[in-house]
């Protein structure tokens, strides 16, 4: 999971909150310092840590508030305000426009995208994954290697570009990036494809002849879009990169590599959203697919382990064919979540790939049942509960009726189809109880647009 260190110790410490009857003072203050501690250790500016604790009023307590919730959506508001840079605003102030789709190339005219960003920082690899996700969404991307310093760059881009079957271009010969740049775009645009990607040479650290190089090829290519690729592995450091960067060229959206991996991501991400520059995706690990959209929500959302929808309706997107879609989904607005509903999610889930990464979008499963390190059994106990479901009638799959579920004979056939035990069956039939609550929440909501807190 993204971030995962932190999302667990905030969630453990809410947790913990959750299970006083009564919380006084003492016990807040506790949990406050506790939440406190998970956001500095993450490198999460100082600034904001404060801002939330002024934000929880211990007064509010006395009047019989939830303290779970109080804290909980604190935490949420601020992390989500830390993270919604000022153009992710100004995108949610064109009408309907949302920072996802202003940010995204345009279909039916060749979008020319260039990434800049430091050697190291995952650039590269970056171009491909972006390439991918555009590609399965209809585009028809093309890769151009501008990068003429780093021995092997163009060797790599040719490697993943292979893979991933993306056309791609470059030079084993010319050394000037400009030009090897717009030949490429030129060749690409005549091959009529409309998602053109120039990934462009990094250096060790900030340095004029790197700035120089980018400012030749952007005005070789005039790019659409620059997108900056940077490593969230720099911690708060990332302020004055990303500052650079913008200051340079015209940085229009940021990339925020390497999550997957480092406590100081945090920090990363509350410091580019500090300079203003929106981030459009996160990279979550080293594979094609281990690429995000982001908004802030959402992923604040599973950060404190609520879950996400957004993302997980994305992953299921991807993996579920597009007619059967709007069928799920309607199923789930009109709040019929059923055990087929369920064990088809499982199913689907399973293909999906990184167990703990698609199992965190799910609200309710986040933290609690997907424990980092523990994917090994998480993923036994789901095959479990699927081995109990194929034991049940058509009847029982698609059901909504509990009484009928609970009913002594009905759970007793199920374990012993499925060689388990009744209690075994209860535990199962508690999962949906509990799964069934939180899908309760989709009532009435088409698509969801927004995950995160207060979706309901
Ligand atoms: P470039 O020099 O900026 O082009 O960087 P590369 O694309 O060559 O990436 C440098 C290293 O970082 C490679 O080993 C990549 O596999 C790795 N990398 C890139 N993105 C991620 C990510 O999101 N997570 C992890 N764990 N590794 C990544």
């Amino acid at each position: 999971m993204v971030l995962g260190e932190l999302g667990t110790a905030l969630a453990g410490a809410l947790k913990k909150l959750g299970e006083h009857t009564v919380v006084d003072e003492e016990i807040m203050e506790a949990c406050l310092k506790e939440v406190t501690r998970a956001l500095l250790q993450a490198d999460v500016n100082v600034q904001y840590v404060k801002n939330i604790v002024k934000r929880v009023n211990i007064n509010e307590l006395a009047a019989g508030l939830n303290a779970r919730k109080l804290l909980e959506k604190a935490v949420f508001t601020e992390l989500v305000n830390m993270l919604e840079g000022e153009g992710a605003q100004n995108a949610q102030n064109e009408g309907v426009t949302t920072k996802r789709e202003k940010y995204a190339p345009k279909k039916g005219v060749p979008n020319v995208v260039m990434f800049v960003g430091l050697q190291g920082c995952g650039k590269t690899t970056t171009c491909t994954k972006y390439a991918h996700h555009y590609q399965k969404k209809g585009f028809k991307p093309a890769l151009v290697c501008a990068d003429t310093f780093r021995a092997g760059a163009f060797d790599q881009l040719k490697q993943n570009a292979t893979k991933a079957r993306i056309p791609f271009y470059g030079s084993y010969t010319e050394t000037d990036p400009a030009k090897i740049a717009s030949d490429g775009v030129e060749r690409f645009k005549a091959e009529k494809n409309d998602l053109i990607i120039v990934d462009t040479s990094g250096r060790h650290k900030q340095e004029s002849a790197l700035f120089e190089e980018m400012r030749a090829v952007a005005e070789a290519v005039n790019p659409d879009m620059t997108i900056f690729v940077m490593d969230s592995s720099i911690g708060q450091a990332a302020s004055d990169q990303a500052a650079a960067f913008k200051n340079t060229v015209d940085v229009g959206s940021v990339v925020v590599t390497k999550l997957d991996g480092h406590a100081k991501g945090g920090g990363a991400i509350s410091a580019v959203a500090a300079t203003r520059a929106p981030i459009v995706f996160i990279g979550t690990g080293e594979h094609i697919d281990e690429f995000e959209a982001f908004d802030a929500k959402p992923f604040v959302s599973r950060l404190l382990g609520l879950g996400d929808w957004t993302g997980f309706i994305d992953k299921i997107a991807d993996v579920i064919p597009a007619d059967q879609q709007p069928e799920l989904l309607d199923k789930l607005a009109q709040g019929q979540f059923t055990m087929r509903i369920l064990y088809e999610q499982f199913a689907n889930i399973q293909k999906m790939g990184p167990m703990s990464a698609v199992m965190s979008m799910i609200p309710g499963f986040g933290n609690d049942v997907m424990p980092k390190g523990q994917e090994k059994q998480s993923q036994a106990k789901i095959k479990r509960m699927m081995c109990m479901m194929d034991s049940m009638t058509d009847e029982e799959l698609d059901t909504t009726s509990l009484k009928l579920l609970q009913d002594p004979k009905r759970m007793e056939r199920i374990g012993r189809g499925a060689g388990r035990s009744p209690m075994d069956v209860v535990e199962l039939i508690e999962e949906y109880k509990r799964l069934a609550k939180m899908m309760g929440k989709m009532k009435g909501l088409k698509a969801p647009k927004k995950g995160g807190y207060g979706q309901s």
